[in-house]
């Protein structure tokens, strides 16, 4: 691992923990993390040459694999007719109809260049639609990392142990409530105890900032329910989950029509780009319409938008061979790492929806963060190790989800339960 520790080594003089985002530092897992030269399929090679197979894909965003080809091709034909103009294109409408034409929630919709963009643009909307200031958000749901959205936030902040971050002002988290995920009685409680006062309620349909942990029956319908009997926005941030759980994400999954949603990761194909849309009045809202300010140099980003549409495009043209042969291959790997945990004699918890999963260290069910809390991450950081020793990559974090893509073969499936055999006799 030569030159994947020279490169580090000059990383850490030049970035904040050698990173450019925290948890790519493996700090929760130990061990050095290698640096990326290229990447095909469902695989990584490093600095040194050494092949991994892929099961974070790029923290969701890699649903097709690596260089996907009609990918490629769409961004180096884009880069021929400049990387940027500043103006409108009609690649903008192209992906945006692609995105109405699979989610009916989606009215109109705005472009920005991240995630994080995307959920505090939502935010603010949401605010000045309303005219009210709380937000309830939910413990180990992570939005981006915007002021008000960093209390409780799973993800790398989980990762951390820290309750939220610093240089975040009380006067800003004291307008943000962080319920526990799954419970209806928790936001029933909130709404009675601030009448009027909460703008929206943002939700992970299905969480994956702390592991993934499914909505419980009932869950996303009540949350429905209970925000529009009292007036508040419902915000599905569907970063993750969208075109992952289902190419309409959750909210097509579980049937249900939040106002106002967020995207991300898969929707830029790999490139940054994010969107926020919802019901047209609220919309509406946005200048140069309204009054709410939202703006982007770089957004509706001509890559972004050739990669998205070649990645949206592909997946709505494939959609149902896309989708069953993540589910048989995302069942079949959970399942062999089950299996190698149980001969082993290591308590797993195995949460899944479609191509989204989490290996808990746990002999409990997971159901919130309370629950993801409790795995054994001493174990799982062990279990990181010596996977990525056999060529495995997972996601650096016991609160991070794991991703499969089409890319990823049968072989790839049997690989993964070996390396899971021989981590877990070590882990232990
Ligand atoms: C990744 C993620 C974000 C943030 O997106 P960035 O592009 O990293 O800013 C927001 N919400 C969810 C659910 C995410 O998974």
């Amino acid at each position: 691992m030569e030159k994947s520790a020279a490169l580090r080594a000059r990383a850490e003089r030049l970035f904040p923990g050698g990173v450019n985002s925290p948890v790519r530092a493996f700090g929760a897992v130990g061990g050095e993390p290698p640096f990326v030269e290229r990447a095909a399929g469902a695989y990584l090679w490093d600095a040194d040459g050494n092949r991994y197979i892929d099961l974070f894909g790029s923290w969701g965003p890699m649903i097709l694999g690596h260089a996907f080809p009609r990918v490629v091709e769409a961004i180096r034909e884009a880069a021929g007719r400049s990387a940027s103009y500043g103006a409108s294109t009609a690649a903008e409408g192209d992906l945006a109809e692609l995105v109405t034409a699979t989610w009916p929630s989606m009215e109109k919709l705005r472009f920005v260049s991240s995630g994080t963009e995307a959920t505090m643009s939502a935010i603010r909307l949401a605010r000045a639609f309303t005219g009210r200031k709380y937000v309830v958000k939910f413990e180990g749901c992570y939005h981006g990392h915007a002021d008000g959205l960093l209390v409780k936030a799973g993800s790398g902040v989980a990762t951390f142990g820290i309750p939220g971050s610093a240089g975040v002002p009380e006067e800003t988290a004291h307008f943000t409530l962080a319920l526990p995920y799954n419970d209806e009685a928790a936001v029933e409680a909130a709404f009675a105890a601030h009448q009027g006062e909460i703008a929206c309620v943002i939700v992970e349909p299905v969480v994956g900032n702390a592991g993934c942990i499914p909505p419980g029956r009932g869950y996303l319908q009540a949350l429905r329910r209970i925000t529009k009997r009292q007036g508040a926005v419902l915000i599905f941030d569907e970063v993750m989950t969208g075109f992952r759980v289902a190419l309409g994400g959750a909210q097509e999954l579980y049937g249900i029509c939040p106002d106002l949603t967020t995207m991300g990761k898969i929707l830029g194909g790999g490139l940054p780009c994010g969107a926020f849309g919802g019901r047209a009045e609220i919309m509406d809202q946005l200048a140069p319409l309204g009054p709410v300010y939202q703006a982007g140099t770089l957004s509706g980003n001509p890559l972004a938008m050739a990669a998205g549409i070649a990645t949206v495009g592909y997946l709505r043209e494939h959609e149902a061979e896309v989708y069953s042969r993540l589910e048989y291959l995302s069942a079949r790997i959970t399942e062999g790492v089950a299996e190698a945990a149980a001969a082993a004699g290591v308590p797993l918890t195995v949460n899944r929806v479609g191509a989204m999963f989490t290996w808990f260290f746990s002999a409990e069910p997971v159901r919130d963060f309370a629950g993801a809390a409790r795995a054994d991450t001493r174990c799982f950081a062990a279990f990181h190790r010596a996977m990525l020793d056999a060529g495995v990559w997972l996601p650096p974090s016991q609160f991070e989800a794991a991703f499969m893509s089409t890319a990823h073969t049968d072989e790839d499936v049997r690989a993964t339960a070996e390396a899971a055999r021989g981590a877990l006799a070590a882990a232990v």
